[in-house]
């Protein structure tokens, strides 16, 4: 299998995390503290991770909508730090998206999320770099869902290959499933789309993947990964040892890791094998970008790309 690049069309958003001792109730006024700005949304998250693990030979790319804010300046200055090509991140009129995230003394959170640039994408963005095959493009739903539309049709006819990450969950995927080669959902995720039951099994990921004829993963926190080709059985992988300290962002590195893999030519299993141990290592850091991820310590963990 040929290397190629990784091409991520998604959100970018400007977090703003701030503490707060409860969760505010309506109508109350609270003082907050530690208030810090943080890059993020999926599609930023994801091209993040990919272009920290990625092996030498490939390339990954962001193509996504920021605002004519100050935000802006530094969304696209984090990726380009962590080795993103963000020449197809375009600016629009308006506020980039943000992302308002309390988090109270138990650690549980809030989160309100302002589409802003993300919302007002000009569909002609949606296919801003000619794909090629080989080419993986990874999707998640954080984006007008004709963009999502009209990416996978660009990657099928290029002959590229579609990651997609049904996050937040759209049943209005289920159409376009035909033309995906991995989804990567999460448990709950996957609940909702297929209606399985609670007790998720290894018959009924192989069973869903042969019915879309498309590789399924399902990942399960720290319970690892749930796995299987479009044809052959399913497998599992259990989470990699870690001193886990915020699972934020884990499902984010994890899409990273594995896009980064499949681009290198590694099989699936390899893939899964890479994105789970992105995802182990971003749950040793605060925040949903691990700043240090590297190809060597994926590797270390998850195995050579074989
Ligand atoms: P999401 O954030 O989308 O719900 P998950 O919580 O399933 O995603 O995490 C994605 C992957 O990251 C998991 O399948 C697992 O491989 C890895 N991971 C998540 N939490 C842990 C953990 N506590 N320890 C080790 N690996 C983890």
């Amino acid at each position: 299998m040929t290397t190629g690049r990784v091409i991520v069309v998604g959100s970018i958003n400007l977090d703003l995390l701030y503490r707060v001792p409860h969760l505010p109730r309506p109508g109350e006024t609270l003082l907050g503290a530690e208030l810090v700005r943080l890059s993020g949304g999926k599609g930023g998250n994801q091209a993040h991770a990919a272009a920290k693990v990625a092996p030498a030979e490939v390339s990954v790319a962001m193509v996504g909508c920021v605002g004519d804010d100050d935000a802006a300046t530094m969304l696209r200055g984090d990726l380009a730090a962590a080795g993103v090509d963000v020449s197809a991140v375009r600016s629009v009129a308006g506020p980039s998206g943000t992302a308002l995230i309390a988090v109270d003394e138990r650690g549980e959170n809030t989160i309100v999320v302002i589409p802003g640039a993300n919302a007002t994408w000009p569909s002609a963005a949606a296919t801003s770099i000619d794909l090629r095959p080989g080419d993986v493009v990874v999707l998640q739903l954080e984006v007008p869902f004709a963009v999502v539309e009209a990416t996978v049709a660009g990657a099928t006819a290029a002959g590229a290959r579609v990651a997609l990450n049904a996050a937040p969950l759209d049943r209005r995927v289920l159409p376009l499933l035909e033309h995906v080669d991995a989804l990567i959902v999460n448990e709950i995720e996957a609940r909702e789309l297929f209606g399985f039951d609670v007790a998720l099994g290894a018959d009924d990921v192989a069973g869903t993947a042969a019915d879309l004829d498309t590789a399924l993963v399902v990942t399960l926190g720290a319970r690892g990964v749930l796995f299987a080709p479009a044809r052959g059985a399913a497998m599992t992988l259990p989470a990699f040892a870690v001193d886990a300290i915020d699972t934020v962002g884990a499902g984010d590195a994890f899409i990273g890791g594995f896009a980064a893999a499949w681009a290198a030519g590694g099989s699936l299993e390899t893939a899964v094998r890479w994105g789970a141990a992105a995802g182990a290592l971003t749950a040793t850091v605060s925040g949903a970008r691990h700043p240090d991820l590297t190809p060597a310590a994926v590797q270390a963990l998850a195995g050579s790309l074989g």
